[in-house]
């Protein structure tokens, strides 16, 4: 009798062990397909401004490789057919992106953006506020008003402009609002105040939507450092400025559009599920060591 009682208490151990193994194995095997579904964006509809070029154009090859469909806008046909031709080549199921003609600057344009999204993908699962423009001018400037009008036009209303009329659409897929803004949105830098302002104004406007939107949509920034762009490509001490920026930044280089795409999806995947109103800096370290200039 005791020798039977001793034979069922060890099958109903040998059963429990192997049950909990198995439950071991299957969380292991939730767990890695997590980690390799947190950067598949198959079925997700990217808007990204901007991304004619630069950083945008980054942003939007990125999104694209990794499965999404992307929106492709900026002021210029030729460059919106080159990135999305890219885009295209680097889909894995070679999804020919939405190319839309627009300037954000115009009200009934940048709403023209949005609806062509819409009527064509049906969605919005993340918008990528990122065009932008850089001109300067002293506060003692004649032309000082017009400058910073033309850099506010630009630089923060359609931001603002496009968050707004984008809610209904994110909050229908728990969606993401990434904004580029910079490291000088903290580092005033003289004769740039529009754009100084500009990007404090993108930083407050994530903060305020953050408290507005949650839980459906997460609204974050990435404040880069100096990228490697066609932002100031004509300004004559383009070199002089990346060999001062590269002295200054702690990691000695300046950033790569692929530095900041993967900042920008890495806030749109579900591995930063638990991040909203943040301001994420990308600039190798540089807004510790620019000081005021
Ligand atoms: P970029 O290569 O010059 O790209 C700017 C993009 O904005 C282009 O696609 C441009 O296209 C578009 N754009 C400009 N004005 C527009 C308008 N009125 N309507 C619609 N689209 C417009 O510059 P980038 O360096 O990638 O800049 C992207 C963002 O990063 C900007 O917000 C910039 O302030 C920010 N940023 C840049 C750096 C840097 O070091 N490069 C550092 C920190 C932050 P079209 O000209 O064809 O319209």
């Amino acid at each position: 009798m005791k020798l039977i009682l001793l034979n069922i208490i060890i099958i109903i151990t040998i059963a429990i062990v192997n049950a909990s193994i198995l439950a071991d194995c299957e969380n292991n095997d939730n767990n890695n397909k997590q980690l390799d579904d947190s950067r598949n964006f198959t079925g997700k509809v990217v808007l990204i401004t901007g991304s004619s070029s630069g950083m945008g154009a980054g942003i939007a090859k990125l999104f694209a490789q990794l499965g999404a469909h992307v929106v492709i806008t900026g002021r210029h046909l030729n460059d919106i057919q080159s990135v999305a031709n890219d885009c295209q080549q680097l889909s894995p199921n070679k999804l020919k992106p939405l190319e839309v003609l627009a300037d954000l600057t115009n009200s009934t344009q940048l709403q023209s953006l949005l609806n062509k999204t819409i009527e064509t993908y049906g969605q919005l699962d993340v918008l990528v506020n990122n065009a932008g423009i850089s001109l300067m001018a002293s506060v003692t400037d004649k032309q000082f008003m017009p400058v910073f009008d033309k850099v506010l036009s630009v630089n923060l209303r359609p931001y603002v402009e496009l968050s707004h009329l984008s809610v209904p659409y994110l909050n229908k897929t728990n969606g993401n609002i990434i904004s580029i803004s910079s490291f000088v949105s903290t580092v005033p830098l003289k004769t740039n105040l529009a754009y100084n302002v500009a990007k404090a104004g993108i930083d407050m406007m994530t903060r305020v939507l953050a408290l507005e939107l949650g839980p459906n949509i997460r609204v974050n920034t990435i404040n880069p450092g100096v990228i490697n762009t066609s932002l100031k490509s004509d300004d004559p001490l383009k070199d002089q400025m990346i060999k001062h920026a590269i002295s200054r930044t702690l990691l000695k280089r300046i950033g790569q559009p692929r530095d900041i795409a993967d900042g920008v999806v890495w806030l749109a995947s579900r591995s930063a599920s638990f991040i909203t109103g943040a301001n994420l800096y990308i600039d190798g370290g540089i807004r510790y060591n620019f000081g005021g200039q």
